[in-house]
């Protein structure tokens, strides 16, 4: 296994790890029960209080590298938040307890990179202590938004204001009451050369113009807080809520969605583990034919290879925040794509592996099998398609032998 886990990121690790086996796994069920009652966009009252045990042992915002000294929680470099995030990532609700949930987890980043002070302190403020929660609105309905340079939704300056008017959708958690504030990506000079026009700003919720249309469910499955449609129609804004400057945009989305990607890959190594676990407990527990299933050798090949693409893909999860520590986000863009490719794919073949197993019972809401396939399957479209991070990594490696090449264009 992987070494060089710094003193404080290990005993970190210890400390989670307790967390998760004594306060997260018993109420999990208690979770869901209070959901059913309070509504999927409600706020489980047992959800709060595992969020102040978080904090009074200092277990908050462990995500974020470079955390500023007035905020709760303790920064860890992200080789030494690879296991916590994989711990947690068992859990639904697991990265939330925490304060490390998506897509809050990168708004901090970048409204801790490029806000001005008083946006910081009326926007990273609360998200840090994890008083509100955050959207981020960049994909668009009405163009292929893996291809960020297709976005519409225009941003104009007027006066000491700017002006917004578009339509995104799958701008995720937006729907929840506590979502008070959204970061929007825009146009803001079609004329400006492609990786100029674009533009990020902070719209808080509550600004008129702002509405939820369309709410799509993921495989039929609605989410808390949902993946809604969000209109925006000549919403104003003070002009000190852009992020860093215009046309700045494209280069900021690229900054946000490395951290995001390995954080979900580390969630989802997390997703798989657990669905292992359930591979080899129900293998266990059932027999046909004479024997467990546990005792048949086609099951015992999938548990084996299980083991083997799981322990895989962490190693290349934790070489990829290693090298992110060292050499910074951008010089790991290869990687970045890399495990944004292969651990959803991996885990998706445990999923459906342990669904197997389950028989009928893979398939319905009695076992989590179902809803963590939906949500891992999602991770080949959400934060650029498998296609697109492949187009990366292949364009870098054809330019090793001819360095003029460009795909497309
Ligand atoms: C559950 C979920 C949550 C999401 N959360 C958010 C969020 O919070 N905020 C947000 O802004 N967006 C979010 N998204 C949207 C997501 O980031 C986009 O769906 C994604 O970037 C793809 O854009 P698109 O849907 O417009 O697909 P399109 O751009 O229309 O692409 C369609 C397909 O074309 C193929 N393709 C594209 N480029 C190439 C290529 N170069 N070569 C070959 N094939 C290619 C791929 O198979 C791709 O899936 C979420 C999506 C999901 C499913």
């Amino acid at each position: 296994m992987a070494t060089g886990f710094s003193e404080q990121g290990l005993r970190i690790h210890d400390e989670v790890r307790r967390f998760v086996e004594h306060v997260i796994a018993p109420n999990e069920d208690l979770f869901y029960q209070q959901l059913a009652e309070t509504g999927i966009d409600g706020y489980p009252p047992i959800l709060e209080r595992m969020k102040g045990q978080a904090l009074e042992r200092g277990l908050w915002n462990l995500f974020l590298p470079h955390l500023r000294a007035d905020s709760p929680g303790t920064p860890l470099s992200n080789l030494d938040y690879a296991p916590v995030s994989e711990m947690l990532g068992r859990y639904s609700f697991g990265s939330e307890v925490l304060n490390c949930n998506a897509p809050d987890t990168g708004n901090m980043e970048i409204l801790n990179l490029y806000a001005s002070d008083a946006v910081k302190q009326r926007w990273l403020a609360p998200l840090l202590a994890g008083e509100i929660r955050s959207a981020f609105s960049m994909t668009e309905p009405d163009v292929a938004s893996s291809d960020a340079t297709n976005i519409g939704l225009s941003i104009e300056r007027d006066g000491d204001a700017y002006v917004l008017n578009g339509r995104k959708w799958f701008s995720s958690g937006a729907r929840s009451p506590r979502c008070e504030v959204l970061i929007v990506m825009g146009k803001s000079d079609p004329s400006a050369p492609r990786h100029r026009q674009q533009s990020m700003i902070v719209v808080p919720r509550a600004t008129p113009g702002v509405s939820i249309g369309l709410e799509p469910h993921v495989f039929g499955f609605d989410e808390r807080g949902g993946h809604p449609e969000v209109v925006y129609r000549d919403v104003r804004v003070p002009a000190d809520n852009l992020l860093g400057a215009e046309g700045d945009g494209f280069a900021i989305a690229q900054a946000r969605l490395g951290p995001g990607r390995i954080h979900h890959c580390m969630r989802t190594i997390g997703v798989a583990e657990r669905a292992l676990e359930l591979m080899v407990t129900r293998s266990l527990e059932r027999a046909t034919f004479g024997s467990a299933l546990a005792h048949k050798g086609l099951i015992q090949d999938w548990i084996a290879e299980a083991r083997i693409e799981i322990d895989m893909a962490r190693q290349y999860v934790l070489a990829t925040a290693d090298l992110m520590d060292r050499v910074g986000n951008k010089a790991a863009a290869t990687e970045i794509a890399g495990i944004k490719v292969a651990v959803p794919s991996m885990a998706l073949k445990v999923i459906d592996r342990a669904i197997q197993v389950h028989g009928a019972a893979g398939v319905t809401q009695f076992t989590p099998l179902a809803h963590l396939y939906a949500g891992v399957r999602t991770l080949r479209i959400a934060d650029g398609p498998d296609e697109v991070h492949k187009m990366t990594i292949a364009r870098r490696e054809i330019r090793r032998y001819a360095s003029d090449f460009h795909i497309g264009r």
